[in-house]
């Protein structure tokens, strides 16, 4: 692996989650295993591209959706994808120490902390005492939709809505700030499709909810 080439930009780190879901879709994943030699150079050192903050869902494993190898993503999963004080310093340190130029939050469709958070949201539904602090990291995200529509479609846009919110509450982070507007970092959010295996990437404009 380049552990002496500089890391590439955030458009370029974006382009190879692309193009390594794409590669995922169509069949033609590049890494069935892993070379010693590509061990022996990663045991000096990670040199991530990207950090991806995705939930725990077994369905949704980030190095093969974006058919990414060993050293290549920083991941964080927790159910939902939601932020909280070990996940906030997770994504500091990716930030502070690995520089990783793009940060994704990968959400994905059929979302069972999502619809946890649904179901406490609109219907009082009443979960165990630490599956309620995590749901309370995600019902802010759905004020504002219409429960009146079929369950699937609430679910659809829960799910981005919870991307979103929180893509904004990072951005929101003067650390964050600072390093956008500075050009050192981008932060998108992002949606996968469980029956295609497609990562849909939210437009700029649809994040800042
Ligand atoms: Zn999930």
């Amino acid at each position: 692996m380049e552990s002496h080439q500089p890391l590439p930009t955030a458009v370029e780190a974006l382009a190879r989650l692309q193009q390594g879901n794409e590669r995922f879709v169509q069949g033609r994943a590049r890494f069935p295993t892993v070379q010693k030699e590509i061990l022996a150079e990663l045991a000096k050192g990670q040199r991530p591209y990207a950090t991806i903050l995705g939930c725990s869902d077994s369905r949704v494993p980030p190095e093969l959706v974006f058919d990414a190898s060993f050293g290549e993503l920083f991941v964080i999963r927790v159910a939902g994808n939601v932020l909280g004080p070990a996940i906030l310093g997770t994504l500091q340190y990716a930030g502070a120490h690995l520089k990783t130029p793009l940060f994704v939050v990968l959400g994905h469709e059929g979302c069972g902390a999502v619809e946890a958070a649904i179901g406490t949201h609109f219907h009082a539904a009443q979960h165990r005492s630490r599956i309620e602090l995590l749901l309370e990291q995600i019902t802010p995200a759905l004020a504002g939709l219409d429960v009146s529509q079929p369950p699937e479609t609430l679910l659809q846009q829960a799910v981005e809505a919870n991307v979103r919110h929180t893509v904004a509450s990072l951005r929101a982070t003067p650390e964050a700030q600072a390093r956008e507007q500075e050009g050192l970092m981008q932060l998108v959010g992002a949606v996968y499709e469980l029956q295609t295996g497609r990562v849909r990437f939210l437009a700029p404009d649809a994040q800042s909810a």
